[in-house]
């Protein structure tokens, strides 16, 4: 298991990730949609690897849906930072993160373009129930009960 931390950058929210093999075997996946285009954000996920997302204070955690509304952004309310996205099924939770916020700039391969948006709905979720973190811990602060969510493996 390799171990990679992260957080947004004004360290409110902060990420440990669990990825399975190195971080030079994944390909990060560069999103075409005009919300990923803006962030520049490079996605990282591994079905066999954990990742837990903990949010230090109430209220800094932004959820935002864009183009099909079926899965959230989670971004840092304060600082704007884009950490991952995140989608619901059956009560269980997938996350993809976005590589650009772990510490230490971990050796992934440049980005790969990938375009969601000319999957269906259908096949949409199927390939995100298949590539994304099923091990996924979102930790929000105790006065933000009832958002919590989490998943055991
Ligand atoms: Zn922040």
């Amino acid at each position: 298991m390799v171990q990679l931390d992260g957080a947004c950058h004004c360290g409110t929210i902060t990420l440990h990730v669990q990825l399975a093999s190195p971080a030079g075997s994944y390909t990060p996946r560069a999103c075409d949609c005009d919300f990923c285009s803006k962030h520049g954000a490079s996605y990282v996920s591994d079905p066999q690897g954990s990742v837990r997302i903990t949010v230090a204070e109430s209220g800094r955690l932004n959820r935002y849906r864009q183009g099909s509304q079926t899965a959230e952004f989670l971004l840092c309310a304060h600082c704007g930072v884009l950490l991952g996205v995140q989608y619901q099924e059956s009560g269980l939770l997938y996350l993809s993160i976005n590589s650009r916020v772990l510490d230490n700039n971990p050796p992934f391969p440049p980005p790969q373009s990938a375009s969601p948006k000319l999957l269906s709905p259908q096949e949409k979720t199927q390939r995100w129930k298949a590539l994304w973190f099923r091990d996924c811990t979102l930790q929000l602060p105790e006065h933000d009960t009832g958002s919590q969510t989490e998943n055991t493996a």
